[in-house]
């Protein structure tokens, strides 16, 4: 029965745990354990992505068959999986916290598609591991929804992510506090399939560097170099230094796609970090509505505010500053690693800026246009105004903007506070002429706004998966009704279209959702 062939280097490679006990423990001089998933009561479809079921060589009769929420609920196994936990480590909140691991994440195998791709499939929620530590090793709905629309959110939005094949409902209850308040409830528990390349962290070369098994470490850079990065070319240390910079690039270019979207991941830390530079480990994350580059998803957060928004590519930087750390003992000396830290930076640097003078329809950018951003972010922050439909309408605004009056009722519906409108109504009319004018070059000829329209609306996109979306889907859902789940994914398809069909879905955060649970903070909780 199954359409599936599997090459499961991660486990053939490297040291496996020679224990089979899955009590939580310390797992020593291994890079896995082999664990099986603990069966769920009645697994059921709920939703999932034909475009990953296409990517990984199912087709749409094999999500619908039988023995696919079996699998994917984890009560059955295909031939050719041999499901394990990996072993990580990682710095939480800027320390170290030792042994991590695959607390509730168990990797099926790594199936191999008829382009010879390789695609590990990975259920999150599958039941306890030897890395669960205090926890249960499940996952309840609301996280497995975000989890699973997110990741598809993120690709459609050209944002380099995991991806994720199926969520199916396990018919067996979880016990969350969700506000951490001594307030446990039962929420319905379900499994999310994700799929990636690889699901190598930052933190599973930690965990060898903490302990000195630097053999070890060495067997998980060999296979990560041969197996993730196979166009690396040169002898073992040219290879190691070109993957470092590599690493530290791709980490680099991720960031400035989140900065582009007004993504805030909300848990940066390392154990969080792909070393194939992806999007990984959605929990807390948000999604900017009103600009404000304070703004951190997730409440375990909110006094520190180590995650905001505009902390990202700091915090990204000092997660590859621990990576080069762990990396140390397998490298001659420390030049290719402070290389790959400068590369970070300048990857970084110009990535961001390129991408910032494309929101604004610049071609190239000066000091007088690089002064109109700074003012632009600067109202959009004190005018209370959401990012996304800014940038949206900026690429509609009209080729001539008239010199007097309130040019703000040419962006629509972008404001949250009428009072601070009115506050700033006159410097951002002055602003819209101004921009318009820098904008002009590209707009004298004939179609020229619309070439310039096109431009800027390739980059800013008119969906995102706002919270109280994501909210309302699962509101839905737990009541019974998944459509929702489906339109939100259909409609994430295309994020760059007009859509008008679903206009609705991209409209500002409703006052209601402004304080409510799950649409402008997330506990970590899932
Ligand atoms: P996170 O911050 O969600 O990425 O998780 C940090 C660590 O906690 C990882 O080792 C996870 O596997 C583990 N973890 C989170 N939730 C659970 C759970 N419900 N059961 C077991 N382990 C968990
Ligand atoms: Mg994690």
């Amino acid at each position: 029965m199954t359409p599936l062939r599997f090459d499961n280097r991660f486990i053939r490679d490297l040291p496996g745990d020679p224990s089979a006990d899955d009590v939580p423990r310390q797992v020593q001089g291994a890079c896995w354990s082999a664990v099986h998933p603990t069966p769920v009561a009645t697994p059921r479809l709920l939703a999932h992505s034909r475009e990953v079921a296409r990517l990984v060589g199912l087709s749409e009769a094999d999500v619908q068959a039988a023995w696919f929420p079996r699998v994917f609920g984890g009560n059955e196994l295909l031939p050719g999986m041999q499901p394990y936990a990996a072993c990580y480590g990682g710095h939480q909140f800027g320390n170290w916290a030792g042994q991590l691991g695959d607390g509730r994440a168990i990797t099926l195998g790594e199936a191999i598609n008829d382009r010879g791709e390789r695609w590990e499939l990975q259920l999150k929620g599958a039941g306890p591991t030897p890395y669960s530590r205090r926890a249960d090793g499940r996952a309840v709905l609301r996280s497995s929804i975000r989890e699973f629309l997110c990741s598809e959110a993120m690709h459609h939005l050209g944002v380099p992510t995991t991806r994720a094949l199926s969520v199916v409902t396990t018919g067996d209850q979880v016990l969350r506090d969700m506000f951490y308040d001594g307030n446990a409830a039962l929420e319905p528990g379900a499994i999310v399939c994700r799929v990636a390349p690889s699901f190598i962290r930052f933190g599973n070369f930690e965990i060898f560097a903490s302990r000195g098994e630097h053999g070890i470490l060495g067997q998980l850079v060999d296979l990560t170099i041969a197996r993730d990065f196979p166009h690396l070319a040169g002898d073992a240390q040219e290879k190691r230094a070109a993957w470092f910079a590599e690493v530290c690039e791709r980490t680099a270019r991720m960031i400035v796609h989140w900065m582009r979207v007004g993504f805030v991941h909300g848990v940066m830390n390392t154990d969080n970090m792909s070393i194939l530079g992806l999007t990984i480990d959605y929990g807390p994350y948000g999604w900017l509505d009103d600009y404000d580059p304070e703004w951190t998803p997730n409440t375990t957060d909110a006094q520190g505010r180590r995650y905001r928004y505009s902390q990202q590519p700091a915090v990204a930087q000092w997660n590859l500053l621990r990576l080069a750390d762990a990396l140390q003992s397998q490298f001659e000396g420390v030049g290719p690693l402070q290389a790959g830290i400068d590369r970070f930076a300048e990857t970084f640097g110009a990535g961001y800026e390129a991408m910032i003078a494309a929101k604004f329809g610049f071609v190239a950018t000066d000091e007088s246009r690089s002064a109109l951003v700074q003012e632009a972010f600067n109202f959009l922050y004190h005018a209370e105004m959401d990012y996304t439909l800014f940038f949206r309408a900026l690429g509609s605004l009209p080729a001539v903007v008239d010199a007097e009056g309130d040019a703000t009722m040419l962006l629509g519906d972008v404001f949250y506070d009428e009072a601070k409108r009115d506050a700033h109504r006159g410097a951002i009319s002055d602003w819209l002429r101004r921009w318009r004018a820098a904008t002009m070059p590209a707009v004298e000829s004939p179609g020229a706004p619309d070439a310039l329209r096109l431009r800027m609306d390739a980059v800013n996109p008119k969906y995102v998966l706002r919270n109280y979306l994501a909210q309302q889907a699962i509101d839905l859902a737990t009541a019974g009704d998944p459509s929702m789940v489906e339109t939100l994914l259909e409609v994430m398809r295309r994020p760059y279209d007009e859509q008008p069909e679903h206009a609705h879905l991209a409209a500002r955060r409703p006052e209601w959702a402004r304080h409510r649970a799950g649409c402008s903070m997330l506990s970590c909780s899932s």
